[in-house]
């Protein structure tokens, strides 16, 4: 049997609910809850996962593109990204909005919640060279209505902007019944997520990978950096030219 039909027979086991009326941000989601903590003040993130990102949106400098996190929320609520996704290949790029491609997103995301246990926690999109480095009013309210919609308890979204030759993501948290969003700092594991390389065998051809190969970030906004051994520190100091 081949995999696109073993993903078949097993699709209808990943509950997805998909809003239709957002011109902007199509979420798509379980219907599963996880628990709510506002104690949270930051996100955790493989660096692996920031470097895709910041491929994804270095390959489209005049129009939106976008793509879903996949990952937990750790004891104490804060959440933690182990897999990121681009846009799929009918995704609809516009200079003020992006649709993704809800058959790539299923596909995907039955394989990341069936067979690793990951978690669909958020979105991201950017705003490449907009001038707006944090959710419009569009995004704002999108995002509650899709919290309380899909009982979602809570949801992360990233916005992506690009300055000059780098690109910048900041992180923002939304909750249910509160009509306010957080931003949240990156505390970054400078290593590759354990995820990436396993999914990406796992996921083969399936996968749409950005065309940009090297990742460039500027300016991000950090709690903190946990280095690793082995860890390219000009990069990171490169990177993260603001700490
Ligand atoms: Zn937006």
């Amino acid at each position: 049997m081949s995999n696109k039909n073993k993903h078949k027979l097993h699709r209808k086991e990943y509950r997805h609910i998909l809003l239709q009326n957002h011109a902007e941000s199509r979420i798509v989601a379980l219907r599963e809850a996880p628990s709510v903590s506002r104690s949270d003040k930051e996100v955790i993130v493989y660096q692996s996962e920031l470097d895709y990102l910041s491929r994804c949106i270095l390959d489209c400098p005049h129009i939106e593109t976008g793509g879903q996190l996949f990952g937990f929320y750790a004891a104490k609520g804060t959440p933690v990204v182990c897999y990121a996704i681009g846009p799929g290949p009918h995704a609809n790029h516009q200079t003020a909005f992006f649709n993704q491609d809800i058959g790539y997103l299923q596909d995907i995301g039955d394989i990341l919640t069936r067979e690793y246990g990951l978690q669909h926690i958020g979105e991201w999109h950017s705003h490449h060279q907009l001038g707006l480095d944090r959710p419009s009013s569009h995004d704002a309210h999108t995002m509650h209505s899709s919290i309380d919609s899909l009982n979602l308890g809570r949801f992360l979204l990233c916005v992506g902007t690009i300055d000059g030759f780098a690109a910048k993501v900041n992180a923002f948290a939304f909750y249910e019944n509160d009509p306010a969003h957080y931003s949240v700092k990156w505390n970054i594991k400078a290593q590759p997520s354990p995820y990436r390389h396993v999914i990406d065998d796992r996921l083969g051809s399936l996968l749409l990978h950005p065309h940009t190969l090297q990742p460039r970030l500027a300016n991000m906004s950090i709690s903190r950096i946990s280095v690793a051994k082995d860890a390219d520190v000009d990069y990171l100091l490169r990177a993260y030219n603001n700490i």
